[in-house]
């Protein structure tokens, strides 16, 4: 029998929906476990740092990386993951793109910190005390990981063989990804293991070449089976994401959420999908067009809602006089 291949399993800043997807491979679990040892998989076994760290280098096979990078603890894991494997792949949205978390650039690291720790109505801090990096107690020093300024995909931290988006990756596509790996099927690297046109391509929905008036939330319109959601005036993303789950929430009547980021043509997933919706408003003039974009719940968190890191926004840049002088602003 060939010798098994050794896998990882890691998970940065992510919900854990992406460990969950690995189990819905359902019985597929079991032809992987054929074909592969779990090595590390912090998630689900008790492997501790020191275990990959002993590891010789490239003696993982392929690691699996889920979640965005945003602390020193993660940044390290990275780093030591990429060094200890042969084979990186970016598992789900938040690897790949930054995604949910990377809304999180919105904010600057003061205004989450300040937010989280005294603004909260459930918090009660008037000592306004913040987390410390480090702590002196008298057993010795307790520390824990920096909260970095803003949050980063895993392709921005280290070098990423394989792309699987998806929030989490559906299991065909995990499928795919671990059969091509066993039979040592992959593409080039680096590879996006998804399709390269977008969601509307593969999308059984027909376009009328309605205009849009208004544009309404999911919860307010029960829309018509077989027509293009957009023209209904349901925001979806479907114009500029990136093809290869088969359009599955179109087939449910829910619009495209983006979360398989912008195919190759797309510089910037947001810039495309607020083009194309402004391409079909029924308004010339700036007044309408303002009238109808504020239709549009949390503009920037629909756009970009798996993209931020990677996008051309990427963060939010503050100068310390901007920043000081929105704190005055505030106390005003
Ligand atoms: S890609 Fe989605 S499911 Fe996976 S960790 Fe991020 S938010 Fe969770
Ligand atoms: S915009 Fe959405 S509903 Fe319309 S064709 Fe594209 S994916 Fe389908
Ligand atoms: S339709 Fe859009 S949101 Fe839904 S799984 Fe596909 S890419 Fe993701």
């Amino acid at each position: 029998m060939a010798e098994k291949l050794k896998f990882a399993f890691y998970w940065a800043a992510s919900c854990g929906g992406c460990e969950v997807a690995v189990l819905d491979i359902d019985q597929k679990i079991l032809d992987v476990i054929q074909v592969a040892d779990i090595v590390f998989w912090p998630c689900a076994m008790d492997f501790k740092y020191k275990d990959v760290e002993a590891m010789e280098d490239k003696s993982i096979d392929v690691c699996f990386f889920n979640g965005a990078v945003r602390s020193s603890e993660q940044e390290h894991l990275a780093h030591l993951l990429r060094r200890k494997s042969k084979v990186m792949v970016a598992f789900g949205s938040c690897a790949c793109f930054g995604g949910i978390p990377g809304l999180a650039n919105l904010y600057t690291k003061e205004e989450i910190m300040r937010r989280q720790y005294i603004e909260t109505p459930t918090t009660v801090n008037p000592e306004k005390t913040m987390p410390q990096t480090s702590y002196m107690a008298p057993e010795g020093e307790l520390t824990i990981p920096e909260f970095y300024e803003s949050v980063n995909s895993l392709g921005q931290v280290i070098d990423v063989d394989y792309y699987l988006p998806g929030c989490p990756p559906p299991p065909e596509l995990v499928v795919a990804a671990v059969e091509a790996i066993a039979k040592g099927n992959l593409p080039a690297a680096p590879a996006i293991i998804a399709g390269n046109k977008t969601v509307c391509e593969e999308c059984p929905r027909t376009k009328a070449e309605k205009i849009v008036k208004k544009f309404k939330r999911v919860h307010q319109v029960i829309p018509e089976d077989d027509v293009c959601l957009l023209e209904q005036g349901i925001v979806c993303c479907g114009p500029g994401t990136r093809s290869g789950c088969g359009a599955q929430c179109l087939q449910v009547n829910m619009p495209c959420r983006g979360c398989f980021g912008p195919p190759d043509h797309v510089t910037d997933q947001g810039a495309k999908l607020l083009s194309a919706l402004t391409s079909i408003m029924d308004a010339e003039d700036p007044e309408k067009i303002m009238e109808i974009t504020k239709s549009i719940a949390d503009p920037a968190g629909t756009f970009y809602r798996f993209s931020m890191p990677v996008s051309l926004l990427e963060k939010k840049h503050f100068t310390k006089e901007a920043s000081e002088k929105k704190d005055v602003a505030e106390v005003k």
